[in-house]
């Protein structure tokens, strides 16, 4: 090992261990969710998986963004394999070591190599899509100018991230090894730019191309926990654990269950006094981040803020303050306070704030029709309605905060068995006319 490796392998541990402890961190106010049951039917979720986040399927329900984002997707998955091969070399000092992988790394460096190219190639698309064109998705209250940027951001590094990878290659096959380990189909055309060239100056070519690279990927590893671009790392885990019952199904409370079979039951002893061990009452509903589950706090962290369920949402698209793009971004941005006071004052601090109220209206909340249109939109399926409905849950069931018209309509249910004004032995008056 030469000192260069040395270096590379500071340089290596430091950025891991940084992006593990962001890592952690979220995992942590991730766990701050109440527990859900998402481990059942592996199969069922692992063909999910395959399908919406591997293969990408959901995006292609707007064909050309859909196969640009596939693109980035399926290269960032090939050229995995490639950084990883970096990062052996640079420890070890070795040269393209995943080489003994025969067949299998030809195609490797096949699809890296053209990938590279198709991903540069869209990144100049979507960026040039930002910066001149007006999409209407990428607007809205919620999209600040520091969202923008994010994404312009992502996107220069990736750019850059695909050209050393192309000039790295280029410098490889300029070197003219005896025996050149791996294809290049798009790099090998451009070799004769630089084979004339001092063999010296091709060495340092290649080195800046390696370095610039591989720093590039670690800056872009730690730039992730801090940018919407999260869901790289997200949309594995928060696909596989996504609602696989029908959507909009909402959970029983089984708090309300035990009471209504209470009610039910003629011998039960409505008056009986609780054991005095017994629990204390559960509270209805969400209030604030810690009110909800784990699933849809990792929901809110795997938000792309691509907005295609916003663009979906009949009550945003006739002017209604609800945008569910809003609620998943407003969920983040609550958690990461949390977890912030987390941090400074410990874990039993509250700042008598709430993400209900503080950071989402109820006006915002009953606006929604629950057509469910929004998760069905998403690509990552992530579940805005179910964080809505639990907040309505608690404005209904903990503020008996409803609206008027509902609050008439479960007064009707409560003393007429129905939604409507009429007694129940009115029910069948129509037959008589
Ligand atoms: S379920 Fe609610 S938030 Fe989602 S698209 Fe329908 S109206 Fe909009
Ligand atoms: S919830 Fe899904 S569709 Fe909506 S902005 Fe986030 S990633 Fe996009």
């Amino acid at each position: 090992m030469h000192l260069e490796n040395f270096i590379f392998s500071f340089i290596l541990i430091f950025a891991l261990s940084l992006f593990s402890f962001n890592l952690w961190k979220i995992v942590r106010n991730i766990r701050l969710g109440k527990s859900k049951n998402r481990f059942d039917q592996p199969l069922k979720r692992t063909i999910i998986l395959l399908k919406v986040a591997f293969g990408q399927t959901k995006l292609f329900a707007r064909p050309v963004s859909g196969l640009l984002h596939a693109i980035v997707y399926w290269g960032f998955l090939v050229i995995t394999i490639g950084t990883m091969e970096m990062m052996v070399d640079g420890i070890f000092n070795f040269d393209r070591s995943f080489g003994v992988l025969g067949g299998f790394y030809n195609l490797v460096t096949i699809s890296g190599d053209v990938m590279a190219v198709l991903v540069l190639v869209s990144c100049l698309i979507f960026m040039f899509r930002r910066l001149f064109l007006k999409i209407k998705r990428f607007s809205g209250k919620e999209m600040k100018k520091l969202s923008s940027i994010d994404a312009i951001v992502a996107l220069v590094i990736i750019v850059f991230l695909m050209f050393s990878l192309l000039t790295m290659n280029i410098g490889y096959l300029a070197l003219e090894h005896a025996e050149i380990v791996g294809s290049y189909p798009i790099s090998k055309h451009f070799v004769s730019l630089i084979s004339n060239w001092e063999i010296s100056t091709i060495i340092l070519f290649h080195k800046v191309s390696w370095w610039t690279h591989i720093m590039l990927v670690l800056i872009f590893l730690n730039e992730l926990p801090y940018s919407k671009h999260f869901h790289v790392v997200m949309s594995i885990p928060n696909v596989y654990f996504s609602n696989i019952e029908h959507l909009g199904k909402m959970d029983n409370m089984p708090s309300v269950t035990k009471e209504v079979k209470l009610m039910m039951d003629p011998n039960a002893d409505p008056y009986a006094t609780p054991a005095a061990d017994a629990p204390p009452p559960e509270s209805f509903g969400a209030k604030d981040v810690t009110d909800l589950n784990w699933v849809q706090l990792m929901n809110a962290y795997s938000c792309t803020e691509c907005g295609r369920c916003t663009s979906e949402c009949p009550a945003n698209q006739t002017g209604k303050l609800l945008s569910p793009r809003k609620i998943m971004m407003d969920t983040r941005q609550r958690l990461k306070e949390v977890g912030k006071n987390i941090d400074k004052h410990g874990k039993d601090y509250t700042d008598n704030k709430s993400l209900l109220n503080d950071y989402i209206t109820p006006e915002e909340l009953w606006a929604c029709t629950t057509c469910n249109a929004c998760t069905e939109a998403c690509p990552l399926n992530i579940d805005p309605l179910s964080i809505i409905m639990d907040l309505r849950r608690y404005l209904v069931m903990e503020q008996s905060a409803a609206p008027q018209e509902l609050n008439m309509m479960f007064t009707n249910v409560e003393n007429n068995g129905a939604p409507w004004q009429f007694p129940a032995a009115d029910r069948l008056k129509w037959k008589d006319e």
